[in-house]
């Protein structure tokens, strides 16, 4: 007996019809009868045994397509992907540290979830406590390192002492380093560092055009910092061209319509550069009563928008494979006094520490325990029922540990289906627009 597997989606608009396969992360346009055909499948729950030599041979493609199935495969899938989840959560031959020196920063973003937070830099015996807690990892062979803060680059000789002693470690390679930072504060000092130590990625967050943006990112004294970062860009892309610098640019329904004139912006600025932007879709959550968050059908316009300027359209990832570092046993944020958190997010809040560098006890162990074993979803029948398991990586396990433990309603699901199923067939169509134009 075959089934139309439960990653599949057949819809139409208008004329068009279209198959969606979220496993394979691919869509099909389908002919009427093929698309009627495929609804009759789903329609009767699986495939009757009576049929012509075409549909016979149609048959055997979508089986190949994966697109009918087995009905025990799309179980079996989803237990594979879950392995694959725990194997990447329960490794400990890579640490990733997420190291925030400092709290500190010198803009006042007003939603800053760092403002009132400590103020105060990593000092010397707690930089040397991160290099013994990295030795004491017995497992580990390769090191990870994001630079966050507040603002990292307010103490480059924080990582600079750092960084010196990293690349001392015996048995243990850094094979990376990035850095999230709001771009102002690149001087010679920040060259001449990520020159000895050379760092491989740069983010750098941009809150829509220069007028949306300076309302959002400002100085203490209230001047605006677009034009310094776009400053700080070019000097990046040109000083250290190995850098690959990505630029976050915030969308919420106040300012996406703003998205294509920052990118116009950044085409011309950075063309041939080491320099790719993306949207950041900031998304609503139940309960929340803000009104600039970004909904599905918000995503719909802003595809729409984006096609209609002439810009491409990223297309879903396949992100079933993928976590967050929360949920990795030898993922760590560390705070400026060597505090460990499991969510960026989390970094200054007390109540949110889980232990330090200094000893290897867990000292709130409900919540390390709820990002381990719920954090990252794979045991949400919600999510491994989804026609968009393949292509979520079920939502941010802060806020699913967040439900859990404090009854809060955050919504997990990702801006491909955010509360309104129908999303994504509206999201397909703009792709399928997309390609045929
Ligand atoms: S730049 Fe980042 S750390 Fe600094 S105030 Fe803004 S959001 Fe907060
Ligand atoms: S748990 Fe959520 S907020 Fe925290 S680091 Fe992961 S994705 Fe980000
Ligand atoms: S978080 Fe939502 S969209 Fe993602 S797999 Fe789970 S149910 Fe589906």
């Amino acid at each position: 007996m075959f089934v139309l597997s439960r990653f599949c989606k057949v819809f139409s608009r208008g004329d068009v019809f279209l198959l969606y396969n979220s496993k394979r992360n691919n869509f099909y346009e389908l002919s009427r009868d093929a698309y009627e055909f495929i609804q009759s499948i789903q329609n009767e729950g699986s495939i009757s045994d009576s049929h012509s030599e075409d549909e016979k041979e149609f048959i055997e493609l979508l089986k190949e397509k994966e697109i009918l199935v087995n009905p025990l495969a799309d179980d079996a899938y989803v237990d594979d992907i879950v392995i694959a989840r725990n194997t990447m959560s329960y490794s400990r031959t890579n640490i990733s540290l997420t190291i925030a020196p400092t709290l500190m920063c010198n803009l006042r973003c007003p939603y800053c979830f760092e403002q009132n937070k400590p103020i105060g830099i990593m000092d010397d015996n707690t930089a040397d406590g991160v290099v013994e807690f990295i030795r004491n990892q017995d497992a580990a062979k390769t090191l990870n390192v994001t630079w966050f803060g507040g603002e990292p680059l307010i103490c480059t000789d924080r990582i600079d002492y750092l960084l010196e002693r990293f690349n001392r470690l015996e048995d243990i390679s850094l094979i990376n380093h990035s850095i999230v930072t709001n771009g102002t504060l690149i001087d010679d000092k920040v060259i001449s560092l990520f020159r000895e130590y050379p760092l491989n990625d740069m983010q750098i967050t941009l809150d829509g055009n220069e007028c949306h943006h300076n309302k959002k990112r400002f100085h203490a004294d209230g001047s605006g910092s677009f034009d310094e970062i776009m400053c700080n860009i070019e000097r990046i892309s040109t000083e250290l061209p190995e850098v690959k610098l990505s630029i976050r640019i915030n969308v919420d329904n106040s300012n996406f319509r703003d998205y294509s004139e920052v990118a116009d912006l950044l085409d011309s600025k950075f063309e041939g550069k080491n320099v790719s932007y993306y949207p950041g879709i900031l998304i609503a959550n139940k309960g929340c009563e803000s009104e600039t968050f970004f909904t599905s059908r918000d995503y719909v316009e802003f595809m729409r928008l984006l096609r209609q300027s002439g810009k491409s359209i990223s297309y879903p990832t396949h992100h079933a494979n993928k976590g967050c570092c929360a949920t990795g046993i030898a993922s760590h944020v560390i705070g400026p006094r060597g505090e460990l958190y499991r969510c960026w997010e989390h970094v200054g809040v007390p109540q949110n520490e889980i232990g330090s560098i200094f000893d290897n006890k867990i000292t709130n162990p409900r919540l390390f325990r709820a990002f381990m074993l719920h954090g990252t979803g794979v045991d949400d029948n919600n999510c491994r029922n989804c026609l968009l398991f393949p292509i979520c990586s079920c939502g941010c396990p802060n806020k699913r540990v967040d439900n859990l433990l404090n009854g809060s309603k955050n919504d997990l699901c990702s801006v491909y289906k955010n509360n309104d199923e129908g999303a994504l067939e509206d999201m397909l169509y703009e792709y399928y627009l997309q390609t045929v134009k």
